[in-house]
């Protein structure tokens, strides 16, 4: 047998130079053109047919042109239609437009981020956000960390070498891999666990105070899992009384972050940082892409002299967020201060969406694959919040079935579409939940839809 090689990296450089853009780097295009002649010969040792110096040269120039363009990034947009509003895989809270814009004008332009604008001297980071915070929460002072696990790691630093008090009920794992008593450990404090799994009083926190071992007391909010029957957390008043007679600090991780009451959509309560403030917590942590519906970052709201030393600690510079986050942030709080986060923050916008305006897209799109010979139906279906939120809570929604066989084949073809179309299978009918899917793109859904089941 014969070896049969690859054109030289001369003949594709020659072939591709005439078609790439002006500017390009000649050292950057012959390491692509050198990569692309490697795997050309791997292709060949495993016998594929060859390709001539002009296919691989045009192979050449596509390839630099897909790494330039934005829309080939690799995080390619998707339509949700998985009935999970906040899903973590698909990168949980989609942004209010006055986010995505303030966002955009932070990336493309130097701004005030560390100036003062009156002197032109150095000043403190943008604090808008931190300011919209304060307001939103009644706490003292806020800072933001770029998410919820670093604004843990970095609050139970507090401790130094000293205790750091958790009920045995919420020693959990936040997602990731990341637990509570890892958390603890890396940040040099040691771990002191209280009460039982199931049930745990302010009682239980007592001796451990009393004995001075304990520096600060942490509560983690069971965000994503559900304990039932015969349970019992302590009251987080009566803990933080408990644990201020014992000069302890008291850090509540909320982890969702609702700013509204999420009983008002027929869920479950979630605890909101402002509640947990007046119930005397010294730090409340929690996350901006969950039920603040805004970017990932992590901020701690609470004591001013608290937020102070967390500022002054090195890891803050660690975890701290670009400008593009803090503009987007402070964008999302501003919508919330202004009271507009059931009509302008995507999750909620979607969470409060009527059952009847559901049904009346489904019938429009079921209507519309009838007419190009598709059956489908319109079906009651359950939407999650998801995003490690609310677990075991549901709101009605309404999902376009298709059935008969190939749904797990159709769920492929429209993942792979254009749009990518993300839904689930169940008993064996693709289901497109429209509550996770905006009006305005109905219509994109219904291409995608089109187009996987042409045959
Ligand atoms: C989600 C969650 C976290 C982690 O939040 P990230 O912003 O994803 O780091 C921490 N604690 C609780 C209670 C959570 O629910």
């Amino acid at each position: 047998m014969s070896a049969v090689h690859p054109p030289s990296v001369e003949r594709v450089l020659a072939a591709a130079r005439p078609h790439v853009a002006a500017g390009t780097d000649p050292e950057a295009l012959t390491a692509a053109a050198r990569a692309l002649v490697a795997e050309e010969r791997a292709a060949l040792a495993e016998g594929a047919a060859p390709r001539n110096a002009e296919t691989l040269g045009g192979i050449l120039v596509a390839r630099l042109a897909a790494w330039t363009d934005p829309r080939a990034s690799g995080l390619v947009p998707v339509l949700n239609a998985t009935g999970v509003l906040l899903h973590t895989n698909l990168g949980r809270a989609a942004w209010p437009l006055a986010a995505i814009e303030a966002a955009t004008l932070a990336a493309g332009s130097p701004v005030l981020l560390e100036m003062d604008r009156a002197t032109g001297r150095r000043g403190p980071r943008s604090r808008l956000a931190e300011e919209h915070l304060v307001a939103l929460t009644g706490a003292e002072d806020a800072l933001v960390t770029v998410n919820t696990a670093a604004a843990l790691a970095l609050a139970v630093g507090l401790a130094g070498r000293r205790g750091v008090a958790v009920s045995r009920g919420e020693l959990v794992e936040i997602g990731g891999g990341v637990r509570i008593p890892e958390i603890i450990r890396r940040a040099g404090a040691r771990l002191v666990e209280v009460g039982t799994t199931n049930r745990t009083r302010a009682a239980d926190f007592a001796e451990p105070l009393a004995s001075g071992r304990v520096a600060v007391v942490l509560r983690v909010h069971s965000s994503n899992f559900r304990i039932e029957g015969f349970t019992e957390a302590p009251d987080p008043a009566e803990l933080a009384a408990l644990a201020h007679r014992h000069d302890a600090i008291v850090i509540d991780d909320v982890g969702s972050g609702a700013f509204l009451d999420t009983a008002v959509f027929g869920l479950a309560h979630e605890p909101m940082p402002a509640e947990r403030i007046a119930a005397g917590a010294d730090l409340v942590t929690f996350s901006g892409d969950k039920l603040l519906g805004g970017p990932q970052a992590g901020p701690i709201v609470g004591r001013a002299e608290l937020i102070a030393r967390l500022r002054r600690d090195p890891l803050a510079r660690a975890v701290r967020p670009d400008k593009v986050t803090l503009a987007a942030l402070a964008a999302t709080l501003g919508i919330w201060r202004a009271g507009r986060a059931r009509t302008e923050i995507p999750l909620w916008r979607q969470a409060g969406v009527s059952l009847a305006e559901l049904d009346r897209r489904a019938a429009a799109l079921v209507a519309a694959l009838a007419a190009a010979g598709h059956a489908a139906e319109a079906r009651p279906v359950r939407a999650t919040v998801g995003g490690g939120s609310l677990p075991g809570e549901t709101l009605p929604s309404v999902a376009l079935a298709i059935g008969g066989r190939g749904a797990n084949a159709l769920a492929t073809r429209l993942r792979a579409g254009d749009p990518a179309v993300v839904a689930r299978v169940e008993e064996g009918a693709l289901l497109a939940d429209l509550r996770t899917i905006e009006p305005a793109d109905d219509p994109r859904l219904l291409a995608a839809l089109l187009a996987a089941l042409r045959p």
